[in-house]
Formats: structure tokens, C-alpha cells, sequence
């Protein structure tokens, strides 16, 4: 906008002006008039919002799942750790107990009991306790799959894990990362199969992921780390 429109509007919304009308030079009163309107619009729009107040914005539409706004809190959070429940392909009680976000094996995503909230460090009573000496600050997904599976040899059992399920993890992770400021690496997006090697924290020989059901060709944990990590990447 020229210095002349801008001083036409102002004039047509009834602020006073250089007596000779618009001159196209940005002087001391049309500087008075531009100042006086932007005060008159924040009284309109009311006191400044601290950054911390306002609401989450809306989760973007992303190919896959998307993740309500409600369901991320503000909250300072460091990685995300991806795990199956060794379950069904429906979500349990159980099982929603111990993670924030669940995905079917159709892609539907179930809400955890636990807030996110609640794993920022130091974590609060009530927190979702998914991953071994390794909750604070950590947000846990989890894909229904793989009850009855068995690592070596591989056998994915009854409720193998989905493509889609798989599709809808790496959409709700980039959410993630969008929605915390997390950045894409090996020690803030990784498996429960990879806490051991990438973070250094002990976890008992768990191995989701060290196999994909639906692709066989793709064998341990860094090696699905890495397939996480690039898609997630993609869609980020
Ligand atoms: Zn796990």
C-alpha cells in the first residue's frame, strides 16, 4: 500500500489528517493517525494473548490420521518412542493406560488415559508409563499388534501390524514433531527397540520394532528406525 492510499483510508475512517489532504509524505501526523488506529484496534481486539495461553492450533490435515487439538496440551516434550502392545488389533484398557496415543489396525487412532502433560519432566503422578526409566519427557505411541508374535523366528502371530497402522504412525508423528518442536533424529524419534542402543537406557531385549509384518524385507531396529524416520521426515 502507498503512503497515499494508506492516508485515504485513514481519511475515510475519520482520522485527522495534513490539512492539505493527502501530500504522499509519511509525516509526523499521518504517523499520529496510523497509531491512533492501530490503538483503536486493539481495543477492538482486546489485550495482547501470552503466547502460552493460547488455545493449540487445529491439527493439520495430513494423509493418514490426524490428531485432535485436545489431545496436545502445551508441553515442553523431548522425543517420541513408537511401540506396539503385543495386543489385539482393537485398543484395551490396558493398554491405554500405559500410552498417549494408540492406533488400530485400521488406522483409527484411540486416546491414552494419560495427558502428554503428565510425561513432561519431571513426570507427574498418573503418567503414562511406556518405556522403562525412560517417561520423563517421552511421548508414547503405540499400534495395536502383534499379541502372540515372536521375534526369532519371526512370526507376527494373529494381529500382525498393518500397513495402515504404520501409515497413520508416521502422519501422527510428524503431527507430533509439528505440534513440540521436536526435530527428526535418532534420539527423538525412535522405536522402543531402539531406547537401548540410541539413548542408552537398558529395556530388556524389547524388539518393537526390529520386524514390519507387512514388510518382511526390512529387518532391525535401526533399519525400521530409519524407515520411521525418513517417512516421517516426508511429511513434515
Ligand atoms: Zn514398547
Amino acid at each position: 500500500m502507498s503512503v497515499q492510499s494508506l492516508q485515504r483510508r485513514l481519511i475515510a475512517l475519520g482520522f485527522p489528517l495534513p490539512k492539505f489532504g493527502p501530500d504522499g509524505d509519511f509525516g509526523g501526523e499521518t504517523q499520529t493517525a496510523v497509531g491512533k488506529a492501530l490503538d483503536e484496534l486493539e481495543g477492538l481486539r482486546g489485550p495482547k494473548v501470552p503466547e502460552a495461553a493460547k488455545p493449540a492450533p487445529a491439527a493439520p490435515v495430513a494423509s493418514g490420521a490426524t490428531i485432535p487439538a485436545d489431545w496436545m496440551p502445551m508441553a515442553k516434550m523431548e522425543r517420541i518412542i513408537c511401540h506396539w502392545t503385543a495386543g489385539a488389533h482393537k485398543a484395551s484398557e490396558f493398554d491405554r493406560g500405559h500410552y498417549h496415543i494408540l492406533i488400530e489396525a485400521d488406522g483409527k487412532l484411540i486416546r491414552g488415559i494419560p495427558s502428554i502433560k503428565l510425561n513432561e519432566a519431571p513426570a507427574k503422578n498418573g503418567y503414562a508409563a511406556h518405556t522403562l526409566n525412560c517417561n520423563s519427557g517421552s511421548i508414547g505411541v503405540s499400534l495395536c499388534c502383534m499379541g502372540g508374535s515372536s521375534e526369532i523366528p519371526f512370526n507376527p502371530g494373529k494381529y500382525p501390524m498393518t500397513e495402515k497402522q504404520w501409515t497413520a504412525l508416521t502422519s501422527v508423528v510428524a503431527e507430533l514433531c509439528r505440534r513440540y518442536g521436536i526435530l527428526v533424529t535418532a534420539k527423538t524419534v525412535l522405536s522402543h527397540a531402539e531406547v537401548q542402543n540410541n539413548l542408552g537406557i537398558a529395556q530388556r531385549g524389547k524388539w518393537d520394532f526390529t520386524r514390519l509384518a507387512f514388510e518382511p524385507s526390512i529387518k532391525g531396529a535401526k533399519a525400521c528406525g530409519d524407515k520411521l524416520r525418513s517417512e516421517v521426515k516426508a511429511k513434515l
